[in-house]
């Protein structure tokens, strides 16, 4: 390869970690490749090239049922915590000390193999056919035909042959399935059969009761990552009994029942070389650290995020301090500790995109300019994301959307395709664009996802989810902070920061529902405990044999009619449903409480009221 081909293929590398938002190089560096790529071959096809499309010719699969994702606990008391929670529900119905399992999480691109088809998690609704990874060498842990597993490296082939060339295993599966033309050396590890599909079936597991798990978590896990030759980033804890998961059920994005842990992770020291200061959507300006390249679980480290400017400034990290980085496995490298300060060291007293005067809100530094271009930036870059239905609008192509003006979503949806081309995006870049914004209004997607996407702060996926499920859409701007924060869930401030974030979207989001969205309802918290169903409210507990259906099914069900469900009969017990062969001792303390006990029949009828 001459020079001029392996700045090519470096550029495109950096280009495609870019957009996934994981770049390898800081923009400066991009550019000055750029700039340097323009002297020595000016008319090199790359500087005109339209970025490559991510899952051009893949077809789309949906999942017989979401694949949600794991909710984390990243101490050993929050782990305690999801213990007690599946323990007191276990109760309920009626398993006392139910049983846990461990096993990896492993750090790659999760999918499905049905035996037919491989598709990778996607938006956990529908993702993308990858079958034909497998002709190309991906090698089927135990056989086809596994379900839920895993795309990863061999992280042992990958330390000796790959951590050079990529930043990180999980970068090199990304590519495998978003590109068409697989990278040299992601080609070689798939034909020696070095990139796995592992269903989580076949993963090294432990299995034992809560007390012991929390007793010997360390043992456990470090037992099981020894057993492990893939990138990890913690472990998965869950509850073993079916009719616990069933009852459990899950929230909108993750199932109640497991939990993922995050373990101990590999340490080591790097010098800051230099500090950029990044504005997010939200206004905080953090510092990026520019280190020196650390090699850490098997990752390159070349910039580490600070969590706030706050530790920044009372650490004085700046250029020249020796910190210590630590990477449990995760994607993200953390500033552990600083071994020695930094001597020069400046907090920007003006915000590094807008130029407004920076200021402190506890140890997050600000930029409360709500027109700075990095936070209009982010925010249109956030809408997309979270949509999370159409490609292509990275920060790259946003940036160069604000540069010529069009700095809302609402300009950006009434862009044409001739507009595209007059702003210098390539022809195929600019159908493309354009397609992708079609798209992204066809699409079907849930409506809590279109209002979590304008970015309004403390109004997340899971505060959209719980408001949509009491006022609709159409009747959001109505949402007062009283009405919100008779919500469960709604604090008086985030109550009040909310109210102020709608109404200044309020426009914007009406604009954009004119657009016509393909929305899907939340459903109301009416529907589904109804106000008027008669065991709202009610504390139950129901004993003996069921025949309507299994008690589980009718503990689940009588939950969502809004009931609590009780383990054991209590004074303040409302109900107690028996059934067949229900138990004299219960009937008998029923009694002496004072608490109605209905048959199964009854309840049955009370419900049809
Ligand atoms: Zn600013």
């Amino acid at each position: 390869m001459n020079k001029i081909e392996k700045l090519v293929s470096d550029l495109k590398r950096f280009n495609k970690a870019y957009r996934k938002s994981t770049p390898y190089i800081t923009d400066q560096e991009y550019d000055a490749l750029i700039e340097k790529l323009k002297k020595l071959d000016p008319q090199n096809p790359f500087l005109n090239a339209v970025e490559p499309e991510i899952f051009k010719d893949k077809k789309e699969v949906k999942h017989p049922a979401p694949m949600l994702s794991i909710e984390k606990a990243y101490s050993k008391e929050q782990l305690e915590r999801f213990i007690a929670r599946v323990k007191k529900e276990a109760e309920e119905i009626g398993i006392t000390n139910p049983e846990f399992t461990v096993m990896p999480k492993l750090d790659g691109l999760a999918g499905r193999d049905d035996g037919k088809v491989l598709a990778t998690r996607g938006n956990g609704t529908v993702g993308y056919d990858i079958t034909e990874l497998f002709k190309k060498g991906l090698e089927p842990i135990g056989g086809r035909g596994g379900g839920l597993g895993e795309l990863v490296a061999v992280k042992s082939y990958f330390k000796k042959y790959l951590a050079e060339r990529f930043v990180h295993p999980r970068n090199m599966v990304a590519g495998l399935v978003a590109a068409d033309n697989i990278n040299e050396f992601a080609k070689k590890a798939l034909a020696e059969k070095k990139i796995h599909f592992v269903p989580y079936i076949f993963l090294n597991k432990w299995t034992g009761t809560g007390e012991e798990l929390l007793e010997d978590s360390e043992n456990i896990f470090e037992y099981l990552a020894k057993k492990t030759d893939y990138p990890m980033d913690g472990m998965a804890v869950y509850a073993q009994d079916e009719e616990i998961k069933k009852y459990m059920g899950a929230t909108a994005n993750a199932y109640r029942w497991q939990v993922a842990v995050k373990t101990k992770g590999e340490t080591g020291v790097t010098t800051v070389k230099d500090i950029v200061w990044q504005v997010g959507r939200t206004g905080n300006i953090t510092p990026v650290l520019l280190v020196e390249p650390l090699h850490l679980s098997g990752a390159t480290i070349r910039r580490i995020t600070a969590h706030h400017a706050g530790m920044a400034n009372n650490e004085k990290i700046g250029k020249g301090a020796v910190i210590e980085v630590i990477r449990s496995g995760e994607v993200i490298p953390k500033l552990e500790k600083v071994i020695n300060k930094s001597l020069q060291f400046n907090i920007p007293v003006k915000c590094p995109s807008c130029g407004f005067k920076t200021v402190w809100n506890n140890d997050f530094l600000k930029c409360e300019n709500y027109n700075c271009k990095a936070r209009i930036e982010q925010r249109i870059v956030h809408w997309f994301k979270t949509l999370g239905n159409a490609d292509w609008f990275g920060i790259k192509t946003v940036r160069k959307l604000v540069k010529a003006g069009y700095d809302n979503i609402k300009k950006i949806y009434s862009l044409r395709e001739i507009d595209l081309v007059n702003i210098d995006f390539g022809p195929v870049q600019s159908k493309n664009l354009i397609l992708s914004l079609i798209t992204s209004r066809k699409k079907k997607i849930e409506d809590w996802r279109f209002l979590a996407a304008f970015g309004v702060i403390n109004l997340g996926i899971g505060e959209s989810v719980k408001l949509l499920s009491y006022i609709s859409l159409e009747k959001i701007s109505e949402a007062t902070a009283e009405f919100i924060e008779n919500i469960e869930g709604f604090g008086p401030i985030t109550s009040l920061s909310i109210d102020r974030g709608i109404r200044r979207i309020s426009d914007d989001l009406n604009y954009m529902l004119a657009l016509g969205f393909n929305l899907e309802k939340t459903p109301k918290a009416s529907e589904i405990r109804s106000k008027t169903s008669p065991i709202a409210g009610k504390r139950i507990i129901f004993t003996g044999k069921m025949e309507a259906g299994t008690r589980v099914d009718m503990q689940i069900k009588a939950r969502k009619l809004g009931a609590t469900i009780q383990a054991a009969i209590a004074k303040n017990t409302d109900w107690l449903i028996y059934g067949k062969d229900a138990g004299v001792s219960k009937l008998n303390k029923a009694k002496k409480l004072n608490i109605s006990a209905l048959s199964e029949k009854e309840y049955i009828d009370l419900l049809k009221k």
